[in-house]
């Protein structure tokens, strides 16, 4: 996400940009028919735990495998309409399966493995029963038909820009949805929360001359439908959903990437250059981190905000490249590896913040980016910690603030400072290429960094993670 505020007096003004599955052993299904489905979306097995930021949301009980998505979107209605066909893995005993669903959102019809059922929708709650006894590792397939007008949900933050979380429609009918921490559930039934990472086929159908856009690779058009496959696990938080008058414009990256820009036309004088920029700002990322980690990429220009959605990064009009190269940088950092919980949300920000001023000062000596460094951590440091909390335990109610962007980054800083550049850049790149597509955590990447770089880097991390105010000596 993009924090449209800065620090005042930095010799580089600098934006902040906000903005596991462990793949455990495949479970042993009891039916034929989950057999088939636990095979065909293997790869979206996670391991979901509650979040102990946002534990009303999401549900450990289940893991969906895979979410099929076929919706219509009628602008002058502002209606939307679909079928959401999930492939869901119960992780305990159960005869529920309980989804994010907004109350706004009327369910039509739902079926389990072909059987009528009839759920009971509370507040923002879908409860869907089994019609028997699922025994823990039982995968189903599960049917809702909905309808309504999709409602954003109020955000856990003070960020202007996250006081609306979810599915957000325009005047002339253009929808966008964003939805860090949560949200998605305004506009398809989920087990909304981070560590459940599931595989994602979309359709959008819209009115012609209009687009649909989501996360993940564009597979073409049929009539007015848009399709979209997301082969890799993705996070709830990481889907989207674009509908207005794009242009479609397409690139290549690095090593022939396929590329894709959706931008209205009245947009495009504002963005086009920095589009373009693209493959440029990959082929840099890829020199430290390594291949990128999807088979598509792309941005769509839409919303108030920068989004780091899978593959296809939401980005406001009129943004400039540095803001691009942080959203990309997350397609490593929070997209392929994930935080498992929202307090390590710093595995994403601190990350995504510190290459964002690598590709700002990348014309810099490195004494000058280390004054710059410098400078920011004794203006800001403290201030953020104080306002917002550490940033290993940020309050929840103050959600991507600047202490979780800012603060891990100057850790960052100190690790290489401590380790050396060619440590560093190994330690972060094997971090990225070894647990792509999977769920991490501080554990984790602390153990990993102190194996990767040689040094006992916990000390280091815990303070840096959990002190009230800048640590000293570190
Ligand atoms: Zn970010």
């Amino acid at each position: 996400m993009i924090l449209k505020c800065r620090l005042a007096g930095l010799a580089l003004a600098v934006t902040l940009v906000a903005c596991s599955s462990s793949h455990p052993a495949a479970p042993k299904p009891e039916l034929s028919l989950s057999a088939d489905l636990a095979r065909v979306y293997a790869a979206g097995l996670s391991k979901p735990v509650a979040d102990p930021y946002y534990p009303e949301h999401g549900s450990p009980t289940i893991d969906v495998l895979h979410y099929g998505l076929d919706l219509t979107w009628a602008p002058d209605h502002k209606a939307l309409s679909g079928t959401a066909t999930l492939a869901v893995r119960a992780t305990t005993g159960t005869d529920t399966v309980r989804l994010d669903f907004g109350a706004p959102l009327s369910v039509d019809a739902a079926t389990v493995d072909g059987r009528t059922v009839h759920p009971e929708h509370q507040g923002d709650v879908l409860r869907v029963p089994a019609g028997r006894r699922l025994a823990r590792g039982t995968t189903v397939a599960v049917v809702i038909k909905y309808h309504g007008t999709p409602q954003s949900v109020k955000g856990p933050a003070e960020r202007p820009d996250t006081q609306h979380l979810g599915f957000q429609i325009g005047q002339d009918g253009s929808a966008v949805a964003l939805q860090e921490p949560f949200g998605a559930f305004t506009w398809y039934p989920v087990n909304d929360q981070p560590s459940d990472k599931a595989l994602y086929d979309v359709a959008i159908t819209v009115p012609q001359g209009w687009s649909g856009v989501s996360s993940g690779t564009f597979e073409g058009k049929t009539g007015e439908t848009y399709h979209w496959k997301s082969a890799a696990p993705t996070a709830s938080y990481l889907v989207t959903f674009a509908a207005d008058r794009f242009e479609m414009i397409k690139g290549t990256g690095p090593n022939g990437l396929p590329l894709t820009y959706w931008v209205r036309p009245k947009d495009k004088a504002a963005n086009l250059a920095v589009l373009q920029r693209t493959p440029q700002i990959l082929a840099w990322l890829e020199q430290y981190l390594g291949p990128f980690p999807f088979p598509s990429a792309g941005a769509v220009i839409a919303g108030n905000s920068g989004m780091e959605t899978q593959q296809m990064i939401t980005v406001m009009t009129g943004l400039p490249d540095h803001v691009f190269a942080h959203e990309y940088t997350h397609q490593w950092f929070g997209d392929s590896v994930t935080p498992t919980t929202w307090p390590d949300l710093w595995l994403n920000e601190g990350f995504a913040e510190y290459f964002e001023w690598l590709y700002e000062a990348r014309n810099l000596t490195g004494a000058a980016f280390d004054v710059f460094i410098d400078q920011v951590t004794t203006q800001a440091d403290g201030q953020l910690r104080k306002r917002y909390g550490p940033p290993g335990h940020f309050n929840k109610n103050m959600f991507a603030s600047g202490n979780v962007y800012y603060s891990p980054a100057f850790m960052l800083h100190k690790i290489r400072k401590k380790v050396g550049d060619a440590k560093f850049f190994a330690m972060l790149r094997g971090w990225v290429q070894q647990h792509a597509r999977t769920s991490q955590d501080r554990a984790s990447f602390t153990a990993f960094a102190s194996r990767s770089t040689g040094v006992d880097l916990k000390p280091l991390i815990d303070r840096w993670l959990d002190s009230a105010t800048t640590p000293k000596g570190v």
